[in-house]
């Protein structure tokens, strides 16, 4: 996989300001908050996107993300948040190490915006893909 600029805070050729770091995850201060506690949790082994990730490493953030969003909800005082996890470039992923968005959302103005265009399920198409999908999971 090529380098990120991930791999350098990794390694440390890139500063930081670090949140939590354990043997499997770092957490640190985006360099371009949407608001003030914005935090980005990733797994030190690279992988591009999430369906690239090891069991092992993804059992590790899940782990910890709860923790880490508890820290961020006690130190600025903001009860609300988002998770957010891009992958892709049309899915607006700019780095392309997997990566977790801990966004607090203190008003209207702050934090993600999230526009959601819903469409409708169709009933016969969602019981076809449904079962595709479980197919697809089951391997
Ligand atoms: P993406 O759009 O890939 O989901 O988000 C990438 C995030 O990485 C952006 O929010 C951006 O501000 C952050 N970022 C990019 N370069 C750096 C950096 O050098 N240091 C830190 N701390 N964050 C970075």
């Amino acid at each position: 996989m090529a380098e990120t600029i991930f791999t350098k805070i990794l390694s440390g050729d890139i500063p930081c300001h670090k949140v939590y770091e354990d043997d499997h995850v770092l957490a640190f201060l985006d360099i371009g908050p949407l608001s003030e506690g914005h935090t980005l949790v990733i797994p030190k082994r690279p992988a591009e996107t999430l369906d690239q990730l090891s069991d092992e490493a993804s059992a590790a953030i899940g782990r910890v993300l709860p923790r880490i969003c508890r820290a961020v909800k006690k130190v600025t005082g903001v009860a609300q948040y988002n998770l957010l996890q891009n992958n892709g470039p049309l899915a607006h992923q700019a780095v392309f190490h997997v990566h977790f968005h801990i966004i607090p959302k203190p008003d209207a103005e702050q934090g993600l915006e999230v526009a959601w265009p819903a469409g409708k399920l169709d009933g016969e198409a969602g019981q076809a893909l449904a079962a595709d999908l479980r197919a697809a999971i089951a391997g």
